[in-house]
């Protein structure tokens, strides 16, 4: 079986995906991508996460064609394979419907960097317009919609995350719908204020200190 580790890494994160609120239903999926095998392993379409098995997540090549799985890729395969064609500094993606990045989706506005964290996408995620779940049109926008950053809001939809791996991409997701409903929230009470680009370039500067003084793993 072609990437095992990766498949049991994505129903981890699948099932930790639907149990922390990040997503219902069986909507959001997950992918990881192994550069050096040239393959990407993705949830497959309409499965229940909490019965996800190891043989049911599908294996793709970068063209999009099916090489082991049990099911269909996930209908937006193509979102996540035009970011890993994008972005060479990427090797996961995790598209989410969590309800905080959609309130902001759905008023087609952007999250500003209102708390710190927002550092994890790199700054403010901005928000693509609506385009149909599925489509090449989402999936172009939606990949172009990134440039550089870890993520971005799609219009009427949801969240897309990127990241170095899994833990990293969920991360992404999980802190910016913390952001998001920081942000909504606040708007609530009053004018939030907005940190300026100079507070995140050192923001970036002490996430970076931060993780070097890590122990390697
Ligand atoms: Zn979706």
């Amino acid at each position: 079986m072609l990437m095992e580790k990766e498949r049991q890494d994505i129903i981890y994160y699948s099932q930790k995906m639907a149990e922390s609120g990040l997503t219902k239903g069986t909507g959001g999926n997950i992918s990881v991508y192994d550069r050096e095998l040239g393959y990407v392993a993705i949830t497959p379409s309409a499965v229940d996460y909490d019965e996800l098995k190891p043989e049911d997540i599908a294996i793709v090549k970068l063209d999009g064609t099916q090489v082991e799985g049990d099911y269909l890729p996930s209908s937006e395969k193509d979102m996540h394979l035009l970011c890993y064609k994008k972005r060479d500094d990427i090797q996961a993606v995790v598209h989410t419907h969590s309800l905080y990045a959609i309130i902001m989706a759905c008023l087609h506005e952007e999250i500003p960097p209102v708390h710190y964290l927002i550092g994890f996408a790199k700054g403010r995620v901005k928000c693509i317009p609506y385009y149909p779940f599925g489509s090449m049109e989402l999936a172009i926008a939606a990949s172009e919609g990134l440039e550089d950053k870890n993520a971005v809001l799609l219009g009427n939809h949801g969240l897309l995350a990127v990241g170095a791996d899994v833990k990293h991409a969920y991360s992404v997701a999980e802190i910016i719908e913390f952001v998001a409903e920081i942000y909504y929230k606040t708007s609530l009470k009053g004018a939030p204020q907005i940190l300026s680009d100079d507070d995140m370039e050192e923001v970036y500067c002490r996430f970076d200190a931060y993780r070097k003084s890590k122990p390697s793993s």
